[in-house]
């Protein structure tokens, strides 16, 4: 089992000083900041039993907004920095209704936190893919206009085609050598089913390492007779999957998915916005819900929620900010009040101080 402990250095202090802890940064693999009420003011939510209920109260409640997707945008991007995030990779809506405004948004708002953040932008299809005539258009237009990746949801239970929504994401990344992100909430054999496809499709495209899955509920439930297979399927097509340990949503067996080769990022989701209220923009606080929403009990389970919220995001994104961390002389690193890697996981204090590029940073 891999272990992360080495991947942060205690400084000595003196006598009735607290400890320091020296970490490398957050990656936050999967968060939506063009929809969040971040900065502006509170947004009371509706019912929504159903997820087309959710869908449709977040283009009621985006349209709504006085405040622009920049200006959202961005105050949870700064709020994302200050809590030691150094890479995020956005999921942003595209759509007929929206137009590109909001890659147009996001996009502005991570050139002005440029020296501090790195993002990558997924072309999210949010209200259809097929379904929503002209998105597809819109979708290979945000590719030239700050998108970077190619993004998808539920190919068969939103979009109502399977393989068409597959073919159209699968063909539009590799024409313009994009990689893949895709939303699946789908649950159970119908859910291992589409990601056997899935991983099917990322072979058959020389794809492996480069398609991540957000969500993917349905590799977490352990009495599923197809999980082993599939989980299977999906490391050996190098797939990642995207959990963000939200507080309804079952979360993944994390040991079990190391086994099976499947490599795991956290997100924060959706911050304050129509779909949640809850959501701080910290890696700090995720890392530790998915900590506590996955039982840890060990330094070893403490550990790699550690390592899933820094390394393997960083990975997953090609971080070089995070990646390039190798001790406390790091010229990009985080310095926080604690004892040990287990004992941040569980305190989640914010960070004492982010230093990037050997300046602490002030926004
Ligand atoms: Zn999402």
């Amino acid at each position: 089992m891999t272990t992360y402990s080495l991947l942060a250095e205690i400084q000595g202090t003196p006598p009735g000083v607290p400890p320091l802890l020296v970490t490398p940064g957050f990656v936050d693999a999967h968060i939506h900041p063009d929809k969040t009420s971040w900065g502006s003011g509170w947004l009371s939510r509706s019912p929504s039993p159903l997820l087309s209920d959710l869908i449709a109260n977040d283009l009621h409640a985006q349209l709504a907004f006085d405040d622009d997707v920049e200006s959202r945008a961005y105050a949870l991007m700064k709020q994302a920095v200050l809590n030691g995030t150094m890479s995020m990779r956005a999921h942003v809506d595209v759509a007929t209704q929206l137009g590109l405004n909001n890659i147009h948004g996001v996009r502005a708002a991570a050139d002005r936190l440029a020296p501090f953040l790195e993002v990558q932008i997924v072309a999210f299809p949010q209200f259809g893919l097929l379904s929503n005539p002209g998105t597809f258009d819109l979708m290979e237009a945000s590719l030239a206009e700050g998108a970077d990746l190619v993004g998808g949801i539920d190919p068969a239970s939103v979009d109502g085609d399977l393989h068409g929504h597959v073919d159209a994401v699968f063909g539009l990344a590799n024409k313009h050598g994009r990689d893949v992100d895709i939303h699946l909430h789908d649950t159970g054999s119908e859910g291992l089913r589409q990601l056997r496809l899935l991983a099917q499709r990322t072979v058959a495209e020389g794809m492996q390492g480069r398609v991540t899955i957000g969500h993917a509920f349905a590799v977490c439930d352990p009495q599923e007779p197809e999980l082993p297979a599939t989980l299977d399927a999906m490391g050996e097509a190098g797939m990642w999957m995207a959990t963000c340990a939200l507080g309804a949503d079952p979360v993944p067996d994390l040991q079990l998915l190391a086994r099976h080769g499947v490599k795991v990022a956290l997100g924060s989701d959706g911050v304050r916005d129509a779909w949640s209220p809850f959501g701080t923009g910290s890696m700090v606080d995720r890392m530790h819900l998915l900590g506590y929403r996955t039982g840890a009990l060990t330094d070893a389970d403490l550990e790699r929620c550690f390592g899933i919220a820094t390394t393997a995001g960083a990975e997953l994104v090609g971080s070089a900010a995070v990646r390039s961390f190798s001790g406390a002389s790091s010229k990009d690193r985080l310095e926080f009040t604690a004892n040990s890697i287990p004992e941040l996981v569980v305190n989640r204090p914010g960070p004492l101080r982010v230093i990037r590029d050997g300046q602490h940073i002030s926004l």
